[in-house]
């Protein structure tokens, strides 16, 4: 076994304090990470409220940026010294259509997620990546390009293959109006890919001091959607619209914004369920529908498009005594636009 030290809570709700745990050891087709940088996502500190209430004690983080420090003999796509992410999920059966099509994420097995989930081989509960070390298999790690900066790149293995996936599999490109609901840290990405695909880009915010940020990043346009009158200007626009908003919202409001054949897709995960208008959709034949991460192969062309078109997260590098800090900021959409731990320093 492979000693760990990581940041953990210990029952829903619970800080996150040092917490020594193990590591299987690596075999032959595992490389081993020593973890630099892991973004904090929203998902974590859901996580951490008790999503999962039975994956106590729990150690979040599932954007995570390493240096490998050790190969098993069967691995080909790493050596010693290679820069590597982890995103999450770290295992899945390998053998259904939806993992030979390269959509681990969407395993018919069920993908294990990096976090609280079971280690395929040892049974053992899976711990994340706040955390100094992180044994994988290669299949499930990441190359990552040398033009990318470590801590703008770990936010990319889930805020960013969570945007760039359904731009791609909707085509949003050259003469789309695309809306992003939600300037946190998807909904910043979703702006820099669309941005990239060539779509006109709409930001849709509850905080009226993000508009001249959101221009800065790409946006072409700013709607305050507390304001009535912006959203009813704005209805009918958009051709596509990513929502990443992470909290109870009204999402009729935001389907009034479609044009007629406009797509809504959800990205974000509000604790409750919500109630749909009927004639929201039917009246301008609209589609509401979702999408989760993306696969290892996808994820991977995405880090290659990043580097190509020099696209990064926008990141807050924190030391892992703040982590509730981030959290609290987090919840109040204080953050521009991704708290990213520090792991790599001494403390
Ligand atoms: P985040 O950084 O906290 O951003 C969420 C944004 O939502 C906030 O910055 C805020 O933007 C907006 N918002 C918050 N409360 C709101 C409200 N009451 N009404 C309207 N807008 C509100 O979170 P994130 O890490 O980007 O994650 C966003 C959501 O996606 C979370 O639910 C997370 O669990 C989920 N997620 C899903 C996937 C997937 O595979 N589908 C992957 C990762 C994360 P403004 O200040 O601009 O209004
Ligand atoms: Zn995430
Ligand atoms: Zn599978």
């Amino acid at each position: 076994m492979i000693r760990a030290h990581g940041y953990a809570a210990h029952e829903p709700g619970g800080a996150l304090v040092p917490f020594a745990f193990t590591r299987r050891d690596p075999g032959p087709g595992d490389v081993v990470l020593r973890i630099t940088h892991c973004g904090i996502c929203h998902s974590d500190e859901r996580a951490v409220s008790g999503w999962m209430p039975s994956a106590f004690p729990l150690v979040p983080g599932h954007e995570i940026i390493g240096e490998v420090t050790a190969v098993g003999a069967d691995v080909r796509r790493f050596r010693g010294g290679d820069r590597a992410g982890v995103g999450c999920l770290v295992d899945s059966c390998r053998a259904c259509p939806a993992c030979d099509a390269g959509d681990e994420h969407a395993c018919h097995q069920r993908a294990t997620p990096t976090y609280g989930g079971r280690d395929r081989i040892t049974g053992e509960p899976t711990q994340g990546g706040y955390a100094d070390v992180l044994v994988v298999d290669e299949r499930y790690a990441l190359r990552v390009p040398s033009a990318l900066d470590p801590a703008g790149a770990a936010p990319l293995l889930c805020a960013g293959i969570t945007t760039y996936s359904p731009l791609r599999h909707w085509g949003v490109g050259p003469g789309h109006v695309v809306g992003v609901a939600g300037l946190g840290g998807l909904g910043h990405l979703g702006v820099k890919f669309a941005k990239a695909f060539g779509a006109e880009v709409v930001v849709l915010t509850t905080s009226a001091g993000k508009a001249a940020a959101a221009i800065e990043l790409g946006a072409d346009r700013v709607v305050v959607s507390t304001s009535r009158e912006q959203m009813r200007a704005a209805a009918g626009s958009l051709d596509f619209l990513l929502d990443t908003v992470s909290a109870p919202h009204d999402v009729n409001a935001y389907l009034s914004t479609l044009r007629r054949d406009g797509t809504l897709c959800l990205l974000g995960i509000p604790a409750e369920p919500f109630g749909i208008t009927a004639l929201r959709l039917i009246g301008g034949r609209r589609s509401l529908t979702g999408s989760a991460i993306g696969g290892i192969r996808e994820t991977q062309e995405m880090l290659g498009f990043c580097a190509e078109h020099g696209i990064s997260t926008d990141v807050e590098l924190i030391r892992p005594d703040r982590i509730g800090e981030a959290f609290d900021r987090m919840l109040h959409s204080d953050v521009r636009y991704r708290f990213v731990l520090d792991l790599g320093s001494p403390n």
